[in-house]
């Protein structure tokens, strides 16, 4: 039986076991997980059936047919992020206890690795982690921390060696969000939501057994997250003409008659959905390559392309609406329950302007393709060699 047989097989038994239209978003998540729809490529018990992860592709398109929820769009930091590396540097015991209520969002998750002197350079962050017996106390601040406000875990990088040289000193972990010592303090974005978040570390205390890989190889770790958070963020799959391109075929054929019959927005908008079909048919294509395992650096392109276009598509969405496109519904400070909301022409506008940043920005997307895929030689790195505690930072 061929994988997409069997796992087509799979979701009509789900579908007839629970009806999305009935069940609550948990049910139907929970069973989908029980059956090993969920990440289909990892293993069974942990949400998957150790298939290639193309298969997930037909589970995905017939689930959405038929109207189940989204476990990306519910938890999205959690999902594409958090869980694959929980999955590859966690214990059998953290992943039986925390994988199953990722994935029906019962415990939504965030990611701590930015903070205010470390973005691009994550490996320079300074946020400490000193053993004490069993245990490890956490002293720092992460920032732009999405979704933290409604998450009861997620995972940080914290220094546990600053004698180390920068990659090597740090160490990842799962971080209770409700335990004493965190304090979450919410960024107000150009939508006028607070999406992301700071997030204070004072005295925090990890059990060493929610830590993730071995001490020191914190680098090493994020690199899982890391790459599957750019084929996360750059490779969704949506149907032909829907996504973000449909933002500028609605606006396009709600503009007035003038706008319509114009050949330059013509011209325009064929060239943005023939470069959003690209993107869709290239990241089929990845989709279809993908090992099981952690994703590599060519993940880096989809996320460039999605970024950019994103933008292009939005200001074609806005310039075709006139005056309209000035109006913004509300400005009402809000901590919203889910990122990335493209509701509106205005609203998408204002928040693909994070899409060349989040995830890493494009210029670190071009060095990666850059060094990594096209294997140019790389840029000039004089802090590599030398102990974390002797690299000047401001
Ligand atoms: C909406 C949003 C959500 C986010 N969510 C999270 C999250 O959940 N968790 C998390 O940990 N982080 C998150 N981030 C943070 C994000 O990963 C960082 O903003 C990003 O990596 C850039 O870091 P920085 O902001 O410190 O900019 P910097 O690293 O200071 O970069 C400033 C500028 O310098 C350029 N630059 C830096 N280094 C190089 C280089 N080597 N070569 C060429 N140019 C370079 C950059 O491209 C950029 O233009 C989020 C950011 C946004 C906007």
């Amino acid at each position: 039986m061929s994988d997409e047989t069997r796992v087509l097989a799979l979701c009509d038994e789900l579908l007839s076991k629970c009806d999305p239209k009935t069940a609550t978003p948990e049910e139907f998540l929970g069973h989908q997980y029980d059956l090993g729809l969920g990440w289909v490529h990892f293993p069974e018990g942990f949400g998957g059936l150790g298939l290639t992860p193309k298969a997930q592709t037909f589970i995905n398109s017939k689930l959405s047919k038929a109207g189940a929820p989204s476990p990306y769009g519910r938890n999205p930091i959690g999902y594409g992020m958090c869980a694959p590396t929980v999955l590859t540097h966690g214990s059998d015991a953290i992943k039986g206890e925390y994988l199953r209520r990722l994935f029906t969002a019962e415990d939504v998750w965030c990611q701590m690795f930015s903070e205010p002197g470390a973005g691009s350079d994550v490996a320079g962050l300074s946020t400490r982690a000193v053993r004490d017996g069993d245990e490890w106390i956490l002293n720092g601040q992460k920032v732009w921390t999405t979704l933290a406000h409604i998450s009861n875990f997620g995972i940080v990088i914290a220094r546990t060696d600053t004698e180390a040289v920068k990659h090597k000193g740090m160490t990842m972990f799962i971080l209770d969000m409700h335990a004493p010592g965190v304090e979450v303090k919410p960024l107000v974005q150009i939508t006028g939501e607070a999406e992301f978040n700071e997030v204070f570390m004072t005295d925090v205390r990890v059990h060493d057994s929610h830590r993730l890989g071995d001490v020191g190889e914190g680098w090493h770790v994020s690199l899982t997250t890391l790459m599957n958070e750019r084929v996360s963020i750059g490779g969704q799959i949506a149907p032909r003409g829907a996504g973000m391109i449909s933002l500028a075929l609605n606006a396009f054929s709600r503009a007035d008659e003038s706008t319509r019959a114009n050949p330059v927005y013509r011209d325009r908008l064929s060239k943005l959905w023939i470069e959003a079909e690209l993107l869709r048919l290239t990241n089929i294509r990845a989709s279809n390559n993908r090992k099981v395992g952690t994703p590599g650096p060519e993940g880096s392109t989809g996320k460039l392309v999605m970024a950019e276009l994103n933008q292009r598509i939005a200001n074609f969405a806005m310039n075709t609406m006139g005056m309209e496109a000035t109006l913004f519904g509300e400005y009402t400070f809000d901590r919203p329950k889910y990122a990335l909301d493209m509701s509106t022409p205005q609203k998408a506008f204002l928040r693909v302007q994070a899409n060349s940043i989040e995830g890493g920005t494009s210029n670190v997307m071009r060095n990666i393709i850059g060094e990594r895929v096209l294997g140019l030689p790389g840029e000039p790195r004089n802090d590599r060699d030398v102990p974390w505690s002797q690299v000047p930072r401001n």
